[in-house]
């Protein structure tokens, strides 16, 4: 029987593999107790215009701080939420809060602020993900045209025909869309033309070896040609130094998000980076 063989299964498993499944079974158990009990919460990174310094955009992203694990990654916990199923409702809960708080630096004066929340495959393949989305935005009063959702290249690229109806719909209400970790993923250069998207967000990872003798300098550069040649916008992820700042100038990258300006910030420190015009380089700031 299933079980039989489920008892077996476990037998073969290597102490090192069991002690896994254990790790991820109490994180499991923790991550169902974590969401009753307010120990998630989110942070916002902003986005900024490259030519202007301007915060244009910020991101949504996920914190949990449980009293017993502490601080969980959530390269961790986002999987095993997906896993699980658990990411639907955190997901939503996600989006709810983003907009609850970003509507209300709108109505503080900074209406333009684009709004960016990562969306999982599983919330995207939803066969109702758009009323979802609708509903939220219509509780939380959000303006549409001021949200992003970013998905990954495998998110989107799958089964294609209706993934491009929902985008399509979303597209439609002014939603925008941003292909989140490009490069990373099976990109279909040739997909990419008939997917209604408005912005590719280039990984993190192409940008910490522009040093390297593998060309990543020359990817980055073709990545931007690429899409600014089919009317994408382009943003890069990751910009931690001023090499990295100099470099995606000179190729005309359109707004960038990284360590070099800001960490991922609670809510509450945010209105002093939005009352500045412009976000200063580091360096200039400290003289
Ligand atoms: P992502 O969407 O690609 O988010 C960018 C990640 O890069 C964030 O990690 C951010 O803190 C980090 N980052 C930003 N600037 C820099 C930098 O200059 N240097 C370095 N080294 N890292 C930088 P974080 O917050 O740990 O999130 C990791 C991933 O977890 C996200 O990657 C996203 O895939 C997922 N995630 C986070 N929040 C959510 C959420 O609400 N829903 C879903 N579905 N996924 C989420
Ligand atoms: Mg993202
Ligand atoms: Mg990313
Ligand atoms: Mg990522």
């Amino acid at each position: 029987t299933a079980k039989a063989e489920g008892r077996q299964i476990y037998r073969f498993f290597s102490p090192e593999m069991n002690r896994r499944i254990q790790a991820k079974l109490l994180l499991e158990q923790h991550l169902r107790l974590a969401w009753t009990r307010g120990e998630i919460s989110l942070h916002y990174q902003p986005q900024l215009d490259l030519k202007t310094g301007a915060v244009v955009g910020v991101e949504a992203l996920v914190r949990w701080h449980s009293p017993v694990l502490g601080a969980v990654d959530p390269e961790r916990f986002i999987p095993l939420a997906e896993e699980t199923g658990m990411i639907l409702p955190l997901g939503e809960w996600v989006l709810r809060q983003a907009c609850r708080q970003v509507g209300s630096w709108h109505r503080a004066g900074y209406s333009g602020l684009r709004l960016a929340v990562n969306i999982a495959a599983r919330q995207f393949r939803q066969p109702d993900f758009i009323d979802r989305v609708d509903a939220i935005l219509a509780e939380t009063e959000f303006d549409h045209t001021r949200l992003v959702l970013e998905m990954t290249e495998s998110t989107v690229m799958e089964e294609t025909e209706e993934a491009i109806m929902t985008l399509t719909d979303l597209k439609v209400r002014g939603i925008g869309l941003s292909l989140d970790d490009f490069g990373t993923g099976y990109s279909s250069l040739n997909h990419l033309r008939s997917f209604p998207i408005d912005q590719i967000k280039i990984d993190r990872s192409f940008l910490s070896d522009l040093q390297s003798p593998f060309g990543q300098a020359a990817i980055i550069e073709a990545m931007i040609a690429m899409a600014h040649s089919l009317g994408l916008r382009v943003i890069a992820e990751g910009v931690e130094d001023k090499a990295q700042v100099d470099f995606l100038m000179a190729r005309h990258c359109d707004e960038v998000q990284g360590f070099f300006w800001a960490h991922p910030l609670k809510a509450e420190d945010l209105p002093a980076l939005l009352r500045a015009d412009y976000l200063p380089f580091p360096e200039t700031a400290l003289h």
